[in-house]
């Protein structure tokens, strides 16, 4: 288990690297405390998930925040301003993990604000704003199958409906946050007024391998993908696989093969488009029948809902066109439409300010996993800050990786981004 929390964060004559290396070493040490034995598995309420959540309370009093745990288990930081009137800037993310996770996705977000206030700080220097570093206790949806518990209610967007879900041993999440010592009666109050609000910022891994094919150590995020999903049944003809001569079957596992490809090649066709075909099943199928009936799922998602509605359109008409030359029949099923959530300018200039000051070249990018900073869109200005994910970019495994230099350039670049945000 993780030792007592230290006396310093941050060495008090900071040598180059100085963030880099105190964010790698508690990130390792965050990631001690897991479901299993082996490898990081820290899902809601877990006895693993309480224990992070005592030693980021206790991180964040060295750093010299006051700190609370919320009705949600969300541990909240904050780093106030000498004007009481002054509004509140949120740094966020998260600090529950997927199964068998990496160290960094979530926890990178809240470690460098803790580094970076524990620099200011230990500086002596305040902000015409206050900083509220919020870990979010919830945001994968692995134990409940709901994602945001922890960032949903700060946003006033929490579903009360949610209490009533019951994890796969069949706890009620309303009675499991009581038996911990939480209070669900407390959530409403969660909600922060956005007249008090100054944006929202995270900083997050990039879970992809963008950065890394463009050797930049952090992105700046222009959106958050919108997502639409369908399912698509294709309806053909079974028949004997040795019966019906080639040229008279209308197989509906040869059309959906045929609409696979049709998806790959509209969506390569635009960047920052991306589809796919997750599903495949021929239901009842046999090997010596032809399928009578093909189901896929699409999904797909871009920055901006108007090129990802388009590609969509000029998908399903190429699907009509095959199902027609091929005599089969499609339906389809929408099964989730999310809108893409665009990052404010303010804050992506000044997020492309600092970059450009930390020497490296500003470079914008679309986000195509979901985040906490979604939940804040229409209630305040969101900011967003990847950094390079090693490993060909892979995240939510094992191998996820961040260097002690990103993760260093990351954290100054937050540093720089706060010490030149206006308090309006
Ligand atoms: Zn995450």
């Amino acid at each position: 288990m993780v030792s007592d929390a230290p006396a310093s964060l941050t060495d008090p004559s900071p040598t180059p690297l100085a963030f880099g290396e105190q964010i790698l070493v508690l990130a390792d040490r965050l990631a001690e405390w897991s479901e299993q034995p082996t490898g990081l598995t820290c899902t809601y309420l877990s006895q693993p998930h309480r224990a992070v959540a005592t030693q980021l309370r206790d991180w964040m009093r060295v750093s010299g925040m006051s700190v609370q745990t919320d009705a949600v288990a969300n541990v909240v930081g904050r780093y106030a301003s000498d004007d009481p009137a002054a509004k509140t800037l949120i740094v966020g993310s998260h600090y529950d993990t997927v199964r068998n996770a990496g160290n960094y996705d979530g926890r990178l977000g809240i470690i460098a604000g803790m580094v970076v206030i524990d620099h200011l700080h230990r500086a002596g220097r305040r902000l015409p704003f206050h900083v509220e570093l919020i870990a979010f206790s919830e945001e994968e949806g692995v134990r409940f199958s709901k994602p945001f518990i922890g960032s949903s209610p700060v946003a006033g967007r929490f579903d009360p409906a949610i209490l009533e879900l019951r994890d796969a041993a069949g706890f009620r999440l309303g009675d499991l946050m009581r038996e911990v010592g939480l209070d669900p009666d407390g959530i409403p109050a969660l909600k922060r007024d956005p007249a008090n609000l100054l944006g929202y910022l995270e900083l997050h891994i990039e879970q992809g391998p963008v950065l890394l094919e463009e050797n930049l150590p952090v992105g700046i995020v222009s959106a958050i993908n919108g997502a639409v999903r369908q399912v698509i049944t294709v309806t053909g003809t079974a028949g004997h696989a040795g019966t019906v001569p080639m040229t008279m079957r209308h197989d509906a596992a040869t059309a959906a093969a045929e609409m696979v490809l049709v998806v790959e090649r509209r969506c390569v066709a635009t960047p920052a488009l991306v589809g796919t075909v997750g599903q495949l099943a021929v239901p009842s199928g046999a090997i010596n029948v032809i399928p009578g009936r093909c189901q896929l799922s699409l999904d797909i998602r871009a920055g901006d809902d108007a090129t990802r509605d388009m590609a969509l359109a000029d998908i399903h008409a190429e699907i009509g066109r095959i199902a027609v030359r091929r005599g089969v029949s499609v339906e389809h099923q929408e099964t989730l439409r999310m809108p893409a959530v665009a990052c404010a300018p303010r804050l992506r200039e000044l997020l492309s300010g600092a970059v450009a000051r930390a020497g490296v070249r500003p470079f914008s990018l679309t986000s195509g996993a979901g985040h906490d900073a979604m939940m804040f869109h229409g209630i305040t200005d969101i900011g967003m800050l990847f950094v390079r994910c090693g490993n060909g970019g892979i995240s939510h495994n094992p191998l996820e990786t961040v260097t002690t230099e990103d993760a260093d350039v990351a954290a100054r670049v937050l540093l720089d981004t706060l010490i030149n945000m206006s308090g309006r």
